[in-house]
C-alpha cells in the first residue's frame, strides 16, 4: 500500500541502507548477457560499468570476474559493449 505524505521521511530522503537490494531488476530483461569465461582477461571493465553492480568478483589483489547475478541484471548490454575481448554476448531472453 502507498504511504501518504505524512508517512514518508521528510524531503523524501532514503534513510535505510541497502534498499536497492529489494528492487530486483532481473525481470526487466529482454536480452541476456552470456559470459564466455575462456575469452575473459579479468580486466574488470564490465564490473565497473554495470549500472546494477550485478557482476560479482573474487576478492584479493587479482580479482576474477564471476557469473552475472541474474536477479538484478536488467539486460542493458553495457557490459558486452565495453568488453575488449568479446567475452560477453547478448542473447534473446528465453521466457517460460
Ligand atoms: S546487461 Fe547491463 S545490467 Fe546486465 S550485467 Fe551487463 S551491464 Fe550489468
Ligand atoms: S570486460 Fe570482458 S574481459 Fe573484462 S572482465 Fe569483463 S568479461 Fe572479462
Amino acid at each position: 500500500m502507498k504511504k501518504n505524505w505524512m508517512e514518508i521521511p521528510k524531503g523524501g530522503l532514503i534513510i535505510d541502507s541497502n534498499t536497492s537490494l529489494e528492487n530486483k531488476t532481473g525481470d526487466w530483461r529482454s536480452m541476456k548477457p552470456e559470459f564466455i569465461p575462456e575469452k575473459c582477461i579479468h580486466c574488470m571493465k564490465c564490473v565497473f560499468y554495470c549500472p546494477e553492480s550485478c557482476i560479482p568478483t573474487t576478492a584479493g589483489d587479482h580479482p576474477k570476474r564471476l557469473e552475472t547475478n541474474f536477479e538484478y541484471c536488467k539486460g542493458c548490454g553495457i557490459c558486452a559493449n565495453v568488453c575488449p575481448k568479446n567475452a560477453i554476448v547478448m542473447k534473446e531472453e528465453e521466457k517460460d
